[in-house]
């Protein structure tokens, strides 16, 4: 009989964010799935009774938890040490985490140290007669595989954004305290603080509703013989901060800084879709000014509702990659479209 540790780390606030409640999502139905399987519940972190307490509902038969300063902050070694001797603590024979920065970088690590084996970027769970089996892309997401192991424990993380999140009243959750104590060695690297960028130069949302794309069309010559560069660049800032959207871009647009054209400054390689990019998940996804070739478009796999704003009525957009093309100036569209997010 298998028994499913969900392990989570806590936010700062000792709460769990959406990603450790999608993984929880997949730990139940799995749990659901495996008659005679037992839930167990692991938090890590520098206050792990409001996470408790948040998912008390949740059905696991235990609340374990490695608490303390030494395990608030993300570092390996003190994150591997807790998530250890959870799994042992738990006799966990599937581990179920969610495929934050924190643990995809420390859980494969503990799966070697327990002997078991780990998959990453896991997007689902079936089990058919106590046989569990998990899917995940390959070749930037253009197969996807079922695959099962023998191997035990089998940690498992999932991707953020692939699952339904758990939801269930908070309650008071009694926690059975896991002692680790971390030797010297394991507290070296000390966190002194976070950088991040300023909320509007944040561009990159992955939980937004809408997945903005710009393509290397803003930055060409325009009707009028030139380029409006500038102007791209305010449209797109503008739509950007009405709406919250994430910014994509196509690698056009991005590799024409490298080759000394004018760019738009706030774009980097880190927001380019496609093959050699990204593949977000968001309900809606809007491209403009992008011609919709395939090595683009695969990255939009997982984007439910397509719409592309192009000048080429023969773009990829119109060849089925598109639920809507509107042949259209992007300039004039997303003008109007700004001025009516305006009012309101
Ligand atoms: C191995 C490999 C990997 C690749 N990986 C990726 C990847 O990961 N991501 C990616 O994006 N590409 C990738 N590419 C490149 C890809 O094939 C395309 O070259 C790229 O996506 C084209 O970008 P674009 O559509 O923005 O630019 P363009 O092809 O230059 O198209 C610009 C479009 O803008 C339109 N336009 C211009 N002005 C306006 C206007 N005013 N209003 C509306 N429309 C307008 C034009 O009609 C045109 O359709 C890869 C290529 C290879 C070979």
């Amino acid at each position: 009989m298998e028994t499913i540790l969900f392990l989570a780390h806590t936010e700062t606030e000792g709460t769990l964010a959406k990603p450790a409640l999608e993984a929880l999502g997949a730990a139940k139905n799995l749990n659901a799935a495996l008659p005679g399987s037992t839930l167990v519940a692991g938090l890590l972190g520098g206050n792990t009774q409001p996470a408790a307490n948040q998912i008390a509902a949740c059905g696991a038969t235990k609340f374990l938890a490695v608490t303390g300063a030494d395990f608030a902050a993300s570092r390996y070694a003190s994150d591997a040490a807790a998530a250890e001797a959870l799994c042992k603590a738990a006799g966990a024979t599937i581990v179920v985490a969610a495929g934050t920065a924190r643990f995809n970088r420390c859980l494969p690590g503990v799966a070697q140290r327990l002997n078991g084996r780990a998959d990453t970027h896991v997007s689902g769970f079936s089990a058919a007669d106590g046989r569990v089996a998990v899917n995940r892309w390959y070749y930037r997401q253009r197969m996807e595989g079922s695959l099962t192991r023998t191997q035990r424990p089998w940690v498992v993380l999932v991707d953020p954004g692939s699952q339904t999140t758990w939801s269930g009243a908070v309650g008071t959750a009694a926690i059975e305290a896991v002692a680790v104590t971390l030797p010297d060695s394991a507290r070296r690297t000390t966190v002194t603080g976070h950088r991040e960028p300023a909320a509007d130069a944040q561009t990159i949302r992955p939980d937004a509703q809408l997945l903005f794309v710009a393509g290397a069309g803003w930055t060409k010559k325009q009707a009028d013989g030139q380029t409006h560069v500038p102007e791209a660049a305010k449209l797109i800032l503008d739509f950007l901060k009405l709406t919250r959207s994430s910014l994509g871009s196509s690698k056009s647009l991005v590799d024409l800084g490298g080759e000394g054209q004018a760019v738009l400054p706030f774009m980097t390689h880190l927001n380019q879709i496609g093959q050699t990019g990204a593949t977000p998940r968001h309900p809606k996804g809007l491209s403009t000014c992008c011609h919709g070739e395939e090595p683009h478009t695969v990255g939009w796999r997982f984007i439910n509702e397509r719409r592309a704003i192009s000048l080429d009525a023969n773009c990829g957009w119109a060849r089925g990659k598109a639920d809507v093309l509107y042949v259209a100036d992007a300039f004039q569209v997303m003008a109007k479209v700004n001025a009516l997010l305006a009012q309101g």
